[in-house]
């Protein structure tokens, strides 16, 4: 099972990712994840990218798309991926689709998580991460036990530098722009669920799995 989740940032598609990758047996991509990796590896590519994400805009098409090839050639995707942040732009949407269909496969429903601009602003303020291990917290919603120290290995928590308000503009003006478009894309293609993503995590994990009949 091949899953697109598409939203804003801070609509909590990461969280879901996590929790539908673990109940599918399938792997998480997240490209926001993958760049984050290399970013804090100080690779070739992390170097590339690194001003840019910070900044709040797009990496270009043609490394996002030559880095999820890459993702989408190993053998633990065999099964299916949830694809989190990924496409963003309809050139990455249409690369994506000529990468399946030359596997012989194809995407199987692009999940659509619908939030008010408000919530997502509250979520996106208040986040917190863990620059070891990528843990995400909210300081009200799903604070550390400790406050400030990641539950997993006791590192002080950060906001993102893409997290501050004046990169978080930028972003949601790449949404708007670029991402929001793909719903369209997609149900144009009849692959389209919209899930209200304004409850808890749990709530809204029990509405996708009844969409999907599990
Ligand atoms: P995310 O954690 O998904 O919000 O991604 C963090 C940042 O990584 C984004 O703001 C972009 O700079 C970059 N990024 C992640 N995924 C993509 C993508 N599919 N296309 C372009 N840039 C991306
Ligand atoms: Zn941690």
């Amino acid at each position: 099972m091949i899953l697109i989740l598409l939203g804003p940032p801070g609509a909590g598609k990461g969280t879901q990712a996590k929790m539908l990758a673990a109940e599918l047996g399938v792997p998480h991509i997240s490209t926001g994840d993958m760049f984050r990796d290399h970013k804090a590896r100080g690779t070739e590519l992390g170097k590339k990218v690194q001003a840019i994400m910070d900044s709040g805009g797009l990496v270009t098409d043609d490394i996002t798309n030559a880095m999820v090839q890459d993702r989408l050639g190993r053998p633990d995707v065999a099964r299916g991926c949830i694809l989190d942040g990924y496409p963003r732009t309809a050139a990455q949407a249409d690369f994506l689709g000529t990468l399946l269909r030359g596997q012989g496969r194809a995407v199987d429903r692009v999940l659509s998580y619908e939030v008010p601009e408000q919530a997502v602003v509250e979520r996106i303020g208040g986040r917190r991460s863990c620059p070891k291990c990528g843990a995400v917290y909210h300081v009200t919603a799903s604070p550390p036990r400790a406050a400030g120290v990641c539950d997993k290995d006791g590192t002080a928590l950060v906001l993102r530098d893409d997290d501050r308000p004046e990169n978080v503009k930028k972003r949601m003006q790449e949404y708007a722009g670029k991402t929001a478009p793909l719903k369209r894309y997609y149900q144009d293609r009849k692959l389209v669920a919209e899930i209200e993503a304004t409850g808890a995590p749990e709530t809204i994990l029990a509405a996708t799995r009844k969409l999907l009949g599990r």
